[in-house]
């Protein structure tokens, strides 16, 4: 998505530790005209797909998952981080590593909200190493729901999540993927 590549490489920060700060425009800061444009380009993208819930995790899915459900009209379902002393039998549970805070934290979204009627498209800002699509999936496949698709905004396409994720044989689709990064001079390589 041009306009995404060209927003990253205007304001994207490169830092040390392979992490790209975007917190300008999307997860401090949120540029709502360009959630727009993402929203719609999901939409565009799943256009088939009988999608009735959007899944997210918090914090930073939540405002890319709104917006794009306007477009699709359904509600938007976040996972919530959790003390394990407050997990019950009415929620699915499962464990996410973080990459950016290098904690592993548990995980649940009530089993009101996701169930075997679910067509789920799960959608997230970023993906490194997998862990929170995993973790994700995984709590979609609990509730026997079906996971339509997955719709993420940037893609560190040199770590292995986009290779695990579709070795699943998951739909995925990353609106910019990068393939590099470099914290000296600030480039960022795009896939072409
Ligand atoms: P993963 O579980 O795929 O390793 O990492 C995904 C999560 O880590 C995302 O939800 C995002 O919050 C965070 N994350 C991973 N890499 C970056 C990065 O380079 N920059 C920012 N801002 N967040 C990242």
């Amino acid at each position: 998505m041009e306009l995404l590549e060209e927003r990253i490489r205007r304001d994207g920060i490169v830092k040390k530790g392979n992490v790209l700060k975007v917190d300008s425009f999307l997860n401090h800061q949120m540029d709502i005209q360009l959630f727009n444009e993402i929203g719609k380009e999901f939409k565009r993208l799943f256009a088939e797909c009988p999608i009735n819930k959007i899944l997210t995790i918090e914090a930073s899915g939540i405002g890319i998952a709104c917006i794009a459900a306007q477009y699709f009209q359904v509600p938007v379902v976040f996972a919530k981080k959790a003390q394990s002393i407050n997990i019950d039998g009415d929620v699915y549970s499962t464990k996410i590593e973080s990459f950016t805070h290098k904690k592993i934290y548990d995980v649940i979204v009530s089993k009101k909200f996701l169930s075997r009627e679910d067509h789920v498209l799960i959608i997230d800002d970023f993906l490194a190493n997998g862990c929170a699509l995993a973790g994700l999936i995984d709590l979609v496949q609990s509730a026997g729901a079906a996971i339509e698709g997955i719709g993420i905004v940037i893609e560190k396409g040199f770590q292995h999540g986009g290779d695990l994720i579709r070795g699943k044989g998951v739909r995925l689709e990353s609106l910019a993927i990068i393939d590099g990064m470099d914290d000296e001079t600030g480039d960022i390589y795009f896939r072409q």
